[in-house]
C-alpha cells in the first residue's frame, strides 16, 4: 500500500501549450460558465436517486456498486473532493484503486482505510461459518459509513432540522393533505439524534432518522415534499422545500449505499472482490508548477466578442455568434463575463486532473492499460461519486477514445480543469523525440477541446436568444444561479456549523 504515480518523468508545460490554454481554452470557458450563471428561469429540479435496482444486469449492478463506494468514501469537509474507482488486477491481485481531487497524502490513507473497514466487514460475513441476517450487517457497515462520513452526517442532519421547522410552518393546515405533512414532519423530527452527543452515540441516534426517512418513500408525505420543491424552483420561494428533499435524499443514500453493498457481497461471493483485495490510491494532481496564473489567463478581462473572434469554423459563424453575444446585452452578458473573469483573477487560475480523467491516464500508463482483461469479470468501468463534469464528459466522449465507461455526465463546466499531464520515459533512448510526440497529440486534444467547448458556447448563446425572445422581458428577472450545485450547499451547510 501506498501512494501510486506515474512511471516516467512529467513533462513540464512549455509556453506554447501555456498561450494555447490563455487565448483559446480558458476563455472560451468563462464564457460558457458566464452563459450558464445567466439563467432567467432557474435550473431544473435535480432527480431523486432511485433505491437500488436488484433486476439490474450484473454489470450494471457492479457500476452501481462501484459508483457507491467512490461516494461514501467521499467524505471530505472541503465540500470539493470527487473520487473516482476502478476494481482492476494489479500485480495479479484484485484492487481497488481510487483517485480523488485534492486529497494529499493523509486523505489518501485515511480514505483507503475507510475502504478496508468497509470492505472487512463483507469479507468476515463471507469467511464466518455462521453468516448474519443482512439486516445486521447493514447496520454493521451504516456505521461504519456515517463514522467516516460523520462531519457530513452532522451538517446534513442539521439542515434537515433546520428544514423540518421551516416546512412544518409552511405547511397548509387548511386542507387534510397540509396537516397530514406536517404531523408526519414532526414524526420525521422526533427521529432526529441528539446533536449534543458524542460522536458514537450521535451515529446511533442517526440509523433511525435515515430509516424514518426511508419509510416516507412512496407515502403522500413524500409527494407532498416533491409538489412544493417544484413550487420553490418555479417561483423562487426560499427553497426550504427543495433543501429538505436534497438533504432527506443525500442522507438516504447512505441507506442505499449498504443496500447495495451487502447485496454485491452476495453475488461476488465467491470471486476476490470481497475475500483477496488490495486496496491503492494514486496521487492527486496539484496545479501546475512554476506557471504563473497570469501565463494561463489574460489578467484584463477580456470581452465576450473577443471571445468568440477565436471561435472555430468561418467567419460567418462568428460573426453570427457574437450578434447573439451582443442581443444578450440583456442579460448583462457583458458586464457578468467581466465580473466572473475579475473574480478567476483574483483568484488564480489553478487547473488539475479531474479524478476521473487521472485515474483513466493512470491506468493507460500503467501494465494492462484499459484491456478488458485488467478489469473485475472484463468490465471496463470508472465509478464515480459523483457525475463527471461537463469538461470530463465531452473529454471521453468526443476527445479520445477509450473503452472505459463512466456514469452520465451533468452540464456543470468547472475552470479548474485540464487535460491529463504527459509522462515519458527518461531512461530510453529517443526521449525528446517522445516528448515531441506527447506535446503534438497534446495540442491536437486540447483543439479539440476547445472545439468542445466553443460548441457548447453556441448553443448556449442560441438557446438564451430564443429565451429571452420567448418571454416578456417583465416576466422573468436576471438571476445568478450556483454552478457548482451540491458543493456550494454543502460549503453553506458546513459553514452554518462552525467547521
Ligand atoms: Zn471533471
Amino acid at each position: 500500500m501506498g501512494v501510486l504515480d506515474f512511471p516516467g518523468d512529467l513533462v513540464p508545460l512549455d509556453k506554447d501549450q501555456q498561450g494555447k490554454l490563455r487565448t483559446f481554452l480558458h476563455p472560451a470557458q468563462l464564457l460558457l460558465v458566464c452563459l450558464n450563471h445567466i439563467c432567467p428561469r432557474g435550473p431544473p429540479q435535480k432527480p431523486s436517486e432511485p433505491p437500488p435496482d436488484h433486476s439490474q444486469s450484473p454489470e450494471e449492478m457492479f457500476h452501481t456498486f462501484v459508483n457507491k463506494i467512490a461516494q461514501v468514501l467521499n467524505f471530505d469537509t472541503n465540500g470539493d473532493t470527487v473520487t473516482a474507482l476502478a476494481v482492476i488486477l494489479h500485480n495479479g491481485i484484485t484492487t481497488y484503486v481510487f483517485a480523488s481531487n485534492n486529497r494529499s497524502k493523509v486523505p489518501l490513507n485515511n480514505a483507503r482505510k475507510a475502504l478496508s473497514e468497509i470492505l472487512n466487514i463483507l469479507k468476515l460475513n463471507l469467511e464466518a461459518s455462521f453468516k448474519e441476517p443482512d439486516h445486521v450487517i447493514e447496520r454493521r457497515l451504516m456505521v461504519k459509513i456515517l463514522w467516516w462520513n460523520k462531519v457530513r452526517l452532522r451538517a446534513y442532519l442539521n439542515t434537515l432540522s433546520k428544514e423540518l421547522q421551516t416546512c412544518m410552518d409552511r405547511c397548509d393546515t387548511s386542507t387534510p393533505e397540509g396537516t397530514a405533512a406536517k404531523d408526519s414532519l414532526s414524526v420525521m423530527a422526533s427521529t432526529l439524534p441528539d446533536p449534543s452527543k458524542k460522536t458514537e452515540e450521535y451515529i446511533q441516534g442517526a440509523v433511525p432518522c435515515i430509516q424514518s426517512i426511508q419509510a416516507s418513500r412512496n407515502t403522500p408525505l413524500r409527494r407532498y415534499i416533491s409538489a412544493r420543491s417544484a413550487e420553490d424552483h418555479n417561483m423562487a420561494k426560499g427553497g426550504s422545500w427543495s433543501n429538505l428533499q436534497h438533504v432527506a435524499g443525500r442522507l438516504l443514500s447512505y441507506q442505499y449505499a449498504v443496500e447495495v453493498l451487502v447485496h454485491a457481497h452476495h453475488t461476488w461471493a465467491d470471486t476476490d472482490l470481497f475475500r483477496n483485495f488490495e486496496i491503492e490510491s494514486v496521487r492527486s494532481s496539484t496545479p501546475y508548477k512554476g506557471v504563473p496564473s497570469e501565463s494561463l489567463l489574460n489578467p484584463v478581462p477580456e470581452t465576450a466578442e473577443m471571445v468568440l473572434h477565436r471561435a472555430p469554423g468561418t467567419s460567418k459563424r462568428r460573426e453570427a455568434l457574437k450578434g447573439h453575444a451582443k442581443d444578450l446585452e440583456k442579460y448583462n452578458l457583458g458586464g457578468s463575463l467581466q465580473s466572473l473573469w475579475a473574480a478567476q483573477v483574483e483568484k488564480g487560475m489553478r487547473p488539475i486532473v479531474h479524478a476521473e480523467i487521472l485515474l483513466h491516464s493512470w491506468l493507460l500508463a500503467t501494465e494492462g492499460d484499459v484491456q478488458r482483461a485488467r478489469f473485475f469479470q472484463g468490465w471496463q468501468y470508472i465509478g464515480m461519486s459523483k457525475p463527471p463534469c461537463r469538461m470530463c464528459t465531452e473529454y471521453f466522449a468526443n476527445v479520445i477514445t477509450t473503452p472505459v465507461r463512466f456514469r452520465a455526465g451533468h452540464p456543470n463546466t468547472y475552470l479548474n480543469w485540464r487535460l491529463p499531464d504527459l509522462y515519458v520515459d527518461g531512461r530510453q533512448r529517443g526521449r525528446e523525440e517522445r516528448e515531441k510526440e506527447a506535446r503534438i497529440k497534446w495540442c491536437e486534444d486540447l483543439g479539440k477541446m476547445k472545439g468542445r467547448v466553443f460548441a457548447a458556447v453556441e448553443r448556449a448563446l442560441e438557446e438564451k436568444v430564443a429565451e429571452w425572445k420567448r418571454w416578456d422581458s417583465n416576466t422573468y428577472t436576471s438571476r445568478v444561479e450556483s454552478v457548482n450545485g451540491d458543493v456550494e450547499l454543502l460549503a453553506g451547510w458546513l459553514g452554518g456549523v462552525g467547521l
